[in-house]
């Protein structure tokens, strides 16, 4: 399918385009027209239902700006940085990293340093993609892509636009515990937008500065928490390991999610479980399984801090882009909002068992050590206590040597082992504090939709006519039904038509009502927009003395049924729910028509 020709299906349907067009656009930001933004809600609902409800998680809303300290202690000010070189000539910015990886055989330019990338612009003779222009000397330099702001009046406050959601999830964990009663494993997530000022935005949704995320930061005890891998043990996966990668000759690798967490080919059994699960719903929503695979981050793409990482990728338009990322990422972030701020972000892990544990303590004779080492007695004093904690034994001669102050000024001292008041005591603990591990499936919801254009784009032949249309999953797809009068200069039609368009809307569904055009057209236009069941009104099923009936016709196949109106709501909602429109083709009757359908 050609890029191009759903791009300008999207802008013309509705889906999705370039925002503030009245004012020339504004690159890496996109607006979601009615068709796209049904979709995408259907898709977010879908991941709910999936990532929050059936896995029993609560779904949370943090603000988008955030305080700078928040992003000092998450690394984001740091180190969230990209690539840049800007072209000498004409003034265009370019990500550095991507330019050689397009120049050269390199994979991951990213994990390069900046000199590193500088020196392969000047081998490759790699030029700017806007004017051609050679780029060898230019700087590479580090942007970073958070959007800076000021929080109220003046700058003594400054905030970001959040670039991750998950940072308001880890942020509230003090108080996220309390409501899961401290007790792990819990999930938490959270669906929203965030912001990244990507230097070259590109490819419709696939790199934004705005976007939207669906993210779930699994909170674990990495002692004691397994997650239900049986649920997902048989389900199919194609990976794609980081050794294949490397390999000149690397391959996919089929399995399932057992095998390749026994194997080790998955390091983590939480990050397996979830590769299973987002498998099982990329499928549920639509997702070409053979245009699909999970990728593992190499060496250098993965955060030093991530023990196992895997992306979700998908093939749109011949190239691979990733649409999620599920990582192991450790204490780290937790530990980090524990450094910097004042809340606990530990839990307290209770012991199946009280256990009586020694512990070595001093009570120095400050009467003793004042005299002796004057303003150095405190010192000497916390010197004590750090050693007894530390070398027990020490404390086992006459007198016990301590060193103070660091570096030059260090000095050692000799105290007498009565003074320091030594003694082991006795005490019993029933448990401990402990900072979860987190482990992180991270959605991108843009790519998501654009992704279920892609693999839904088809065309075909029906009436001998070419047609286009979205093979989208009910569940999705923007509207559940479209309505049709068959014709609309008689009243009979018009007002079941619209009743029928009334009913259905009334139990919940999302319907078009379209009077305007041959039925030919408006059946091609609810194909382009991915409408799954069309239902007609017509003479025949208002005729006769049985019940009245309509037509519905399923988009992919063309096939149509003549459904009594008072059953329609309830077969719609149960195709909506992943019925099969077969199962309506054994009950009702077919209706004939010379539809003949090729796919190509
Ligand atoms: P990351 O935190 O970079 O792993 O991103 C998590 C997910 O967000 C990715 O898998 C993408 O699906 C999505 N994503 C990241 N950056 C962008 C962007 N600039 N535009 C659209 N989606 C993005």
């Amino acid at each position: 399918m050609a890029g191009g020709a759903l791009a300008e299906l999207a802008k013309r349907r509705g889906f999705f385009f370039g925002a503030n067009g009245a004012y020339g656009g504004t690159a890496g930001f996109y607006t979601f027209g009615p068709q796209g933004a049904a979709l995408k809600r259907n898709v977010e609902e879908a991941w709910r239902d999936r990532f929050t409800r059936k896995e029993g998680n609560r779904e949370i809303e943090a603000p988008t700006v955030m305080p700078e300290a928040v992003f000092e202690a998450s690394g984001h000010l740091d180190g969230f940085d990209d690539m840049l070189v800007e072209c000498g000539e004409c003034g265009e910015s370019s990500r550095a990293d991507h330019l050689v990886e397009d120049a050269t055989d390199f994979e991951d330019a990213e994990s390069l340093s900046g000199g590193a990338v500088e020196d392969l612009i000047h081998e490759h003779d790699v030029a700017c993609p806007s004017c051609g222009v050679a780029l060898a000397g230019r700087d590479v330099e580090n942007f970073n892509l958070m959007f800076a702001t000021d929080i109220g009046p003046g700058d003594a406050h400054p905030g970001y636009l959040r670039p991750e959601t998950a940072q308001g999830i880890f942020v509230e964990f003090p108080r996220l515990k309390e409501y899961a009663r401290g007790s792990l494993p819990f999930g938490i997530t959270q669906i929203g937008p965030a912001y990244r000022n990507e230097i070259s935005p590109r490819g419709g949704l696939l790199r934004l500065r705005e976007f939207t995320q669906a993210e779930l930061e699994q909170f674990i005890d990495p002692e004691t928490d397994e997650p239900p891998l049986d649920r997902v043990a048989d389900v199919d996966v194609r990976l794609y390991p980081a050794d294949e990668q490397a390999a000149a000759d690397g391959e996919y690798r089929d399995t399932t999610v057992g095998e390749a967490v026994a194997d080790g080919t998955i390091g983590s059994a939480w990050v397996g479980y979830y590769l299973g699960v987002a498998r099982e719903w990329y499928e549920r929503v639509g997702v070409d399984m053979d245009r699909f695979r999970f990728r593992q981050h190499l060496a250098g793409e993965r955060a030093h801090y991530a023990a196992d990482c895997w992306d979700a990728e998908s093939e749109v338009g011949g190239d691979w882009i990733e649409i999620a990322g599920f990582a192991y990422r450790g204490d780290y972030d937790l530990s980090k909002h524990g450094e910097h701020g004042d809340d606990a972000f530990t839990v307290f892990k209770r012991y199946d068992e009280p256990k009586t544990v020694e512990r070595a303590t001093v009570d120095p004779d400050m009467s003793v050590l004042g005299p002796e080492f004057g303003g150095d007695a405190a010192a000497v004093a916390d010197a004590l206590e750090t050693l007894a904690g530390r070398d027990p034994g020490a404390f086992e001669g006459e007198t016990v040597t301590v060193e103070i102050g660091e570096g030059d000024d260090a000095e050692t001292h000799e105290v007498d082992a009565d003074v320091a008041n030594f003694a082991v005591e006795e005490t019993t603990e029933n448990g401990e504090h402990i900072t979860p591990h987190v482990v992180e499936p991270s959605f991108g919801v843009g790519r998501t939709v654009q992704t279920l254009l892609a693999h839904a784009y088809e065309t075909d032949e029906v009436d001998g006519e070419e047609r286009t249309y979205l093979a989208l999953e009910p569940e999705v797809a923007p509207r559940d039904a479209a309505v049709f009068p068959l014709v609309t200069n008689d009243d009979r039609l018009v007002e079941l038509a619209t009743r029928v368009a009334d009913d259905l809307r009334a139990a919940g569904l999302s319907v078009a009502y379209d009077d305007s055009g041959s039925i030919g057209r408006r059946y091609r236009r609810q194909d382009e927009v991915g409408t799954p069941f069309c239902v007609t009104v017509d003479r025949d099923g208002i005729e006769g003395d049985g019940p009245e009936t309509v037509t519905v016709r399923e988009r992919d196949s063309a096939a149509q049924v003549r459904v009594p109106v008072g059953e329609l709501a309830a077969e719609l909602a149960t195709l909506r729910a992943g019925g099969e429109f077969v199962s309506l083709s054994e009950r009702y009757d077919s209706v004939e028509t010379d539809v003949e359908t090729t796919t190509n």
